[in-house]
């Protein structure tokens, strides 16, 4: 590969591309200021885990299996989302404050790590 040395002058990139998909990276806290209007639903779901009380009436069995799906698809996984990405924005965080011109790939999401 020659040493060609092309940019890629978008106004919001670095005029890197990613190493491994192409794409072009970002500074990773231009990328965290961004993710944090990524829309979750958060409300105060600490406790949005608490299983309903489950009782053996035949009635609500169906509804119990409705709800059980309701809960995950509106709760648990908005939550588990949340949760997941909580922690990868605590990480990132970490990574930015030790390594504050860090790249990041908006795409794959690949990092390269720079004081
Ligand atoms: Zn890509
Ligand atoms: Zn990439």
């Amino acid at each position: 590969m020659s040493q060609s040395n092309y940019k890629l002058d978008y106004d919001d990139s670095t005029g890197k591309d990613c190493p491994k998909c192409q794409h072009s990276m970002v500074m990773l806290r231009d990328y965290l200021s961004i993710e944090v209007n990524e829309g979750y639903t958060a409300d105060d779901d600490d406790d949005s885990f608490r299983p309903r009380s489950f009782r053996p009436l035949s009635i609500i069995v169906r509804g119990i299996a409705h709800l059980t799906n309701q809960f995950f698809k509106n709760t648990v996984a908005p939550a588990a989302a949340k949760r997941a990405g909580d922690k990868r924005r605590i990480e990132l965080k970490e990574t930015l404050r030790v390594f504050p011109n860090t790249l990041i790939c908006s795409h794959c999401k690949f990092l390269i790590r720079d004081k």
